[in-house]
């Protein structure tokens, strides 16, 4: 007998962003606008979406399950969204159901005002604060973290709403992007390290905020800059104030979004994303190249640093792996059989590409290594005479807390094998990863300042850079959390 599945075995082996946010201020058809944002910022989050419209009198809100394209498609649903400014939320969870009351923007009625928040990021002190705050008396009505946002600013003795975001902000720790709206103001800020992005684009003369540039593509937005780490800018009848409420720190800007969560097509703090990937593999085929007659891309987020690799090493590039665009989640329960065949749903061998060939795979990172193990067997199946692997990340060993869903880190292959380990148990004939100064020279920088390190680059390097204060009683927060928004994993 059949029955619903809690887990996704179609799944790729990928480390994923939660969140992607998007604002507007005073400009026609901001419902629209916004679920046109969203739809371009979709990789970033598809389990849920949300929007928050203002119409001058009254707040508007409409949220659901699925992608943006299925929520926003429909014209009785936009009609509900009146207004000159709006915000938006796309949500990623990992497994099951998602519980409603997750599903961002979230909306407070505060006696200043109307307040909804759309948070990208984590929070690493959330669980802390929100035990103070429930022993304060405060009703938490969903289990996200970016509600403690909400209590911090109902509880604060601050008048401005502004004032009260900053006194919030500086109580919380971790990793936030963040886009407001009140009933008088857009607000858009980023922590004091800048982990995750957040750009500032115009429509005409109207102000937008959102995750990537390619948002701002959509709308025929032009793009004005990256909102600075640690800024806050308040956009309102006025036009821009920005202020920089937070302690100084070095910014620390996720590497990972280059290699791997951010749009190709997106530019961030003034690097274009595909070229920094093609850059990565330019890097990697410097570092570890081996005779080979043919560069295959893992499909679709190792193609650039392939193309880079083929082009340095002057080894054809060839399209070995096709992918199928169509697969989506699935509602049966998996046998072992089907769940072996879930990988070939997703990806299937181009034999012409690669019977009797030496092939180099690329792909962008190993997480748990399963669907590096099942596309090797695949390449082989379909003739290679060799396999080898290269992989535009150094190895992935620490789980992120800072708002990209991961593995514990013991599921992370690398935590728990060498690489020669890994080699054997994925069964190719040689495995590289780029050295973590190939990844930083790929970015632009001379090499990692081992001291101040120019990126966060922790989920490669253990080395954290904003404190796990949740961390100390063992548990992961942000896996917790999770856990509870979606039931099993
Ligand atoms: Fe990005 Fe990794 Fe840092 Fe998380 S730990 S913010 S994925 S670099």
């Amino acid at each position: 007998m059949t029955s619903p599945i809690t887990t996704n075995p179609f799944d790729d082996d990928h480390l994923h962003e939660e969140c992607a946010i998007f604002g507007v201020y005073d400009c026609e058809d901001a419902a629209a606008l916004t679920a046109l944002g969203l739809h371009a910022l979709q990789h970033r989050g598809q389990e849920a979406s949300g929007i928050v419209t203002f119409d001058g009198k009254l707040f508007h809100s409409q949220r659901g399950l699925g992608h943006v394209a299925d929520i926003f498609s429909n014209e009785a649903v936009m009609r509900k969204l009146p207004g000159h400014s709006a915000i938006g939320h796309n949500r990623y969870s990992t497994t099951g159901e998602t519980a409603e009351r997750n599903i961002q923007p979230l909306f407070a009625d505060f006696e200043f005002g109307g307040f909804a928040i759309g948070h990208n990021g984590n929070l690493t002190n959330a669980l802390t604060l929100r035990k103070e705050l429930v022993k304060r008396g405060c009703l938490f009505q969903s289990t996200t973290d970016t509600e403690v946002i909400i209590h911090l600013i109902a509880t604060s003795t601050y008048s401005t709403v502004t004032d009260r975001m900053i006194d919030a902000l500086r109580q919380v720790q971790g990793a936030y992007s963040l886009v407001v709206l009140t009933d008088s103001n857009l607000i858009g800020v980023r922590d004091p390290l800048g982990i995750r992005p957040l750009v500032l684009g115009k429509i005409g003369e109207k102000y937008i905020l959102a995750s990537e540039t390619v948002a701002l593509d959509i709308i025929g937005a032009d793009f004005v800059r990256d909102v600075e780490p640690g800024e806050m800018v308040v956009i309102g009848a006025n036009g821009l104030e920005s202020l920089k409420p937070f302690v100084g720190a070095d910014r620390r800007f996720c590497i990972f979004e280059y290699v791997y969560f951010a749009r190709p097509d997106s530019k961030i703090e003034n690097r274009s994303v595909y070229e920094a990937r093609k850059n990565i593999g330019i890097e990697l085929a410097r570092e570890s190249n081996v005779p080979a007659d043919v560069i295959i891309p893992v499909p679709d987020s190792g193609v650039p640093a392939a193309l880079g690799y083929a082009q340095e090493a002057k080894i054809p590039f060839e399209l070995g792996i096709i992918r199928n665009h169509y697969v989506g989640r699935t509602f049966i329960e998996p046998t072992d059989h089907i769940r072996h065949l879930g990988v070939k749903l997703k990806h299937n061998a181009n034999r012409a590409e690669i019977e009797g060939k030496r092939v180099i795979l690329v792909d962008d990172s190993i997480v748990r290594g399963t669907t590096s193990i099942k596309i090797v067997e695949m390449i082989r199946a379909a003739g290679a005479k060799e396999v080898h692997m290269r992989i535009a990340s150094p190895p992935t060993t620490h789980s992120c807390f800072y708002g990209v869903d991961t593995p514990e880190r013991d599921k992370l292959m690398a935590a728990r094998h060498s690489v020669e380990e890994m080699a054997k148990i994925i069964g190719v004939d040689s495995l590289a990863f780029i050295s973590m100064d190939g990844l930083y020279r790929a970015v632009g920088e001379a090499k990692r300042d081992a001291v101040r390190p120019q990126f966060c680059d922790a989920c490669f390097s253990g080395d954290y850079p904003i404190t796990l204060t949740d961390q100390e009683g063992g548990a992961n927060p942000q896996l917790s959390f999770l856990t509870e928004i979606s039931g099993t994993r």
